[in-house]
């Protein structure tokens, strides 16, 4: 009697150690497949039927629900020779090509090889492969923009140290060249920096009342003379003490870029707007002006860090390409958005919607 209730009893507490075991694979969100030694599927977890899109897959053998020649050159590896693999296999999951990494892996029971199964193990690193790719692209793009100023003064110092520095016009004129281009590579790696800094979540706003028509008069004073120069007006259309809740040194900061740009790809006698509403509880800053535009096909990109619709031009200009990146991170940090329409010839309307964060 005392015996069968502790049969009855580590009965139990296997079939719960079985329940717990089975509730902890299934919500893996690694998909987990075990196949025995004549290939049938042995278990699955809900990870891995939904990465094949199998509904029903009991009693199947997995080459015939799966095709991909790695996988199961993995499997076959692991109940052929025992032997473990880990290899990167790409699979269309949803029209989107997800890349895994597969560990394949020899499962014995009761160390009989002759009941040899195979455990694969699918971990998806999709979202680490893409952000590495972008980690390549910047650093790749971030040491080409720094080699175009370098190269630049180099050769401009060597001209210098070949004689020129005895023609007192050109000295002066290549002195020029030079601290420019310095000047550019100090820009852009404070863009740099400050883009880092953001997206590393580093950044956090001080949102307090701001006097937004005087902070845009103030950003203007700022152009005023390189607009000046060109002929550009300035119209400013806010209210004298329209106050909007926003970081003050964040909110310059999208204005300089904004009104910076305007200016900066606007036409000879051409005009720069400002204006702002307050629609469904958002703060809404227009600037708006009357230079060359953008072509449709460059408006989805135009926030994208180092994109530019003439990249020669922009450096001429002295930009960095990182501007619009940075306003549009700035105001998300607002729980806000930025957006453009253009019109190729007619001019452009950059519009900053903040919430009062
Ligand atoms: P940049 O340093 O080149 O100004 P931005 O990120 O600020 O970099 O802008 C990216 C690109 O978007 C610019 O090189 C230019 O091609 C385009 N652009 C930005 N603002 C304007 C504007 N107001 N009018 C026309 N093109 C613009």
């Amino acid at each position: 009697m005392k015996a069968s209730r502790e049969l009855e009893s580590i009965h139990d507490s296997f079939l719960s150690s079985l329940t717990l075991l089975e509730g902890m694979i299934s919500s893996l969100r690694e998909g987990v497949i075990v196949i025995a030694k004549d290939w049938q599927i042995f278990a699955s977890n809900p990870a891995a039927r939904s990465l094949f899109g199998w509904s029903k897959i009991d009693s199947r053998y997995l080459q015939d629900v799966v095709e991909n020649e790695e996988i199961r050159q993995a499997f076959r590896l692991a109940l052929e020779t025992g032997g473990r693999t880990e290899t990167k296999i790409e699979i269309l999951v949803n029209f989107d090509n997800r890349v895994y990494d597969l560990r394949v892996a020899p499962l014995s029971f009761a160390g009989s090889l002759e009941d040899r199964h195979a455990i694969g193990i699918f971990y998806d690193i999709t979202r680490l492969e893409r952000l590495e790719k972008v980690r390549q692209e910047f650093l790749s793009n971030v040491s080409h923009e720094l080699r175009t100023p370098l190269t630049s003064i180099l050769a401009f110092v060597e001209t210098l140290e070949n004689g020129a520095l005895e023609d007192p016009d050109n000295s002066h004129r290549f002195l020029d060249v030079i601290r420019r281009n310095a000047e550019r590579m100090h820009h852009l790696i404070d863009d740099i920096l400050e883009l880092s800094a953001i997206e590393a979540g580093k950044i956090t706003v001080n949102p307090q009342p701001v006097d937004l028509s005087r902070l845009v008069e103030e950003v203007w004073s700022t152009l005023a003379e390189k607009a000046a120069k060109r002929g550009v007006t300035f119209l400013n259309q806010i209210q004298l003490e329209t106050s909007v809740f926003a970081d003050t040194r964040r909110l310059e900061q999208i204005l300089i870029n904004l009104l910076g740009n305007a200016v900066k790809f606007n036409r000879e006698g051409g005009s720069v707007t400002v204006s702002y509403q307050k629609l469904n509880g958002l703060n809404q800053i227009c600037v708006a002006d009357t230079g060359e535009g953008i072509a449709p096909e460059h408006l989805p990109r135009i926030f994208e860090r180092f994109y530019r619709t003439d990249t020669a031009r922009s450096r001429e200009l002295g930009g960095t390409g990182l501007g619009l990146a940075i306003v549009k991170h700035l105001a998300r940090l607002h729980r806000g958005e930025v957006r453009v329409e253009s019109t190729l010839g007619k001019g452009s309307i950059f519009t900053v919607e903040l919430a009062d964060v």
